[in-house]
């Protein structure tokens, strides 16, 4: 028997369809009675999505960023492109950048020092921080306001000091004078962390989205041309990201809204269609944090089908329910009726 692949729309054998496509990817947590798609994603597609937009999402993103504090082990190191973690201001060492890594056995995640160097402003007196491996130029650092007579160096074998002062000195800049020091670390720092919402990010979190209508319809109803634009999107990158997903939404939960509180720290997923009825609309808050609205179809011309539904992916207990049940959780989405 062939079947059509609902993201690269190729009709393949059923053997090529081996592996079970999650619709929350594991990297976001494993669930009791796990919403998964069998015999939807060949895979050609589901490895093409393991090593890219998945890996990103779990290992490089915002989510990713939030894993370890809910105890999610990594494969790798953290894909810090997208990710920049210092020391926040006000505190001693501000602005010291910093990698932060899942802890192993311990409650909370570390945080890993950078090997850098830290001028001095000149009018701010605070320091700005460089990793070694993006070394600014003298330009740069008079652009900046920054002193580069009055710099700091934090490495962790000493041997480095002396390549530093090599790089530096073809930088045009020093001869500096440097004096070693240890640094006792507080125990507990306020860090901040800027986080590159791109097109990559973007699709792995449209994938949720769109794997969650096919979990609530079928093959035939999301093989409709409608969902070309982001089943493209989230194949090959076509489009412009923001054309199918934007940040920053209200809170999912009604209660969250009214009280400013956060009653869940799990996975909150909705589907339903927009006001005029035309477009199908998912919003997405992965550990009720970031909430995204996804567009899945923007012009919907088919026949038309009721959809609304959202779910609960608790993270402690691991099960899923569905919003507005016995969990107590309302949804009310912007100009909408309480969904129960
Ligand atoms: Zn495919």
């Amino acid at each position: 028997m062939f079947l059509t692949c609902i993201y690269c729309l190729k009709r393949r054998r059923e053997t090529s369809y081996s592996k079970r496509e999650h619709v929350v990817h594991q990297c976001l947590g494993r669930f009791k009675q796990n919403f998964v798609l069998h015999e939807m994603v060949c895979d050609s597609c589901n490895q093409y999505f393991g090593d890219g937009i998945d890996l990103v999402l779990g290992r490089g993103s915002l989510e990713g960023f939030i894993r370890p504090w809910h105890g999610m082990k990594s494969d790798g190191k953290p894909l810090r492109k997208r990710l920049k973690t210092r020391v926040a201001s006000g505190q001693k060492m501000s602005g010291l950048i910093v990698s932060i890594l899942p802890a192993k056995g311990k409650d909370e995640p570390v945080a890993d020092l950078m090997d850098q160097i830290c001028f001095k402003n000149k009018t701010s007196g605070q320091y700005e921080c460089f990793e070694l491996e993006k070394l600014p130029s003298k330009e740069e650092i008079m652009s900046r306001g920054l002193d580069p007579k009055e710099a700091y160096l934090t490495v962790e074998d000493e041997k480095e000091v002396k390549k530093v002062q090599r790089r530096l000195k073809k930088l045009g800049l020093g001869p500096m004078k440097w004096e070693s020091k240890e640094w006792v670390g507080d125990d507990r720092l306020v860090f901040e962390t800027e986080a590159v919402l791109d097109a990559i990010v973007a699709r792995a979190l449209c994938k949720i989205a769109f794997n969650y209508l096919v979990f609530n319809t079928e093959r035939d109803f999301v093989l409709r041309e409608g969902f070309n634009d982001i089943r493209r999107f989230i194949r090959h990158g076509e489009g412009d990201f923001r054309k199918f997903l934007r940040p920053n939404l209200p809170p999912l939960l009604i209660e969250d809204r009214q009280l400013n509180i956060q009653t869940t720290r799990g996975h909150l997923i909705t589907l339903t269609w927009s006001d005029k009825g035309n477009r199908i609309i998912s919003r997405l808050s992965p550990f009720n944090q970031q909430t995204y609205e996804i567009v899945l179809c923007s012009n919907f011309s088919d026949l038309w089908r009721p959809l609304r539904i959202g779910h609960h992916f608790d993270l402690e207990t691991k099960e899923i329910t569905k919003l507005g049940d016995a969990a107590g959780l309302i949804v009310l989405p912007p100009g909408s009726q309480i969904l129960r």
